[in-house]
């Protein structure tokens, strides 16, 4: 998008008008009282999911004993379930979504082995974010609070630059204390450095009890994409094309030649951040639209809603992420 005043934005939702809105979770555990597939289906549906991400911790998934008719016992016209695991690797827990660990070169029996926390490089994780990213997976760095304050060496970190989002929201460390759990402060380190990275919100649920901390649907993704399939919403996944939420919805973005437009419904705040979170504007209302001066490096913006989510952890109000827009002078 050009603007007359001499510089040019940059954004993942230029082009999602006629795009349908798909909301899911991709960062789902398959233990704690699982209720299995279909049952698992109905629930999401009933919470207006159009999609759930299956990623089991990589030194589970030879315990599991799903057959290949199992994964997609779920899928309907209406509902999608993505393949893939959680894997033990240097830089942190990381969710490979679109593939399962021997497809990546992970060696299932040393990955067996892996403790938590603990990564084993003879499990076959040397290459693997290279590999992933090459064959298609949507990567993603979970519940990343062990490098805040460190974006820089975050970011030059072999491989880094596979990945293609951060979790600043991650239900189930939020359930133990709120610095673990949100890190939009890293998401905005590591934007100040330059890095091409998106926002997500997960729920990180080991069990599939919605009154539990660690359940189900408190933190979620509303995926923009033509049409509900797996290679559709990896791919709209990596171009950016989705906003993370905790309950707080989002009606309409805009992204013109020189602006950001935002409706939402039952929204309090809508914040817009600059470098290292520096708020630059902060509007009350479901409305709000931003000016850019073409000065700014990138923005994004934060919404806050009245109330918390009756699914929330805890009594935060729902929340909404929108991906960073990019300033770019000409
Ligand atoms: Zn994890
Ligand atoms: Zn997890």
């Amino acid at each position: 998008m050009m603007s007359r005043s001499g510089f040019r934005l940059e954004s993942s939702y230029t082009a999602i008008q006629g795009l349908n809105a798909y909301r899911g979770m991709w960062h789902a555990h398959v233990q704690g009282a699982f209720p299995g597939f279909i049952p698992a289906r109905e629930l999401c549906l009933r919470g207006g999911y159009s999609f759930l991400g299956v990623t089991e911790h990589d030194n589970r998934f030879t315990q599991m004993q799903w057959s290949e008719q199992d994964w997609y016992a779920a899928q309907s016209a209406d509902f999608l379930v993505i393949r893939g695991f959680e894997a033990t690797h240097p830089l942190g827990h990381i969710t490979c979504l679109g593939f399962l660990p021997e497809q990546t070169g992970v060696d299932a029996d040393a990955a067996r082995r892996i403790r938590f926390e603990k990564a084993q490089l003879d499990a076959g994780y040397g290459d693997f974010l290279k590999t992933a990213a090459d064959l298609g997976a949507f990567l993603a760095l979970n519940h990343p609070a062990k490098w805040r304050g460190r974006a820089h060496e975050l970011a030059g970190q072999p491989d880094f630059g596979c990945l293609h989002a951060l979790e600043i929201y991650n239900g189930n460390q939020v359930g133990k204390s709120l610095a673990q759990g949100y890190t939009p402060d890293l998401l905005d380190d590591c934007l100040a450095l330059g890095c091409r990275i998106w926002a997500a919100a997960n729920p990180d649920c080991h069990s599939w009890d919605t009154s539990q901390a660690d359940g189900p649907f408190n933190g979620y993704n509303v995926v923009y994409a033509g049409r509900l399939t797996r290679q559709a919403i990896l791919e709209s996944l990596k171009q950016g094309r989705f906003y993370a939420s905790t309950g707080q919805e989002i009606d309409v973005i805009t992204v013109t030649g020189d602006s950001l437009e935002i409706t939402a419904p039952a929204c309090r705040y809508i914040r817009f951040i600059g470098h290292h979170g520096r708020v630059l504007q902060e509007d009350h209302g479901e409305r709000a639209a931003y000016r850019f001066t073409g000065e700014e490096g990138h923005v994004r913006a934060e919404l806050e809603g009245h109330q918390p989510s009756p699914l929330s952890v805890g009594d935060a109000p729902a929340r909404a992420w929108l991906q960073p827009v990019r300033v770019i002078p000409r």
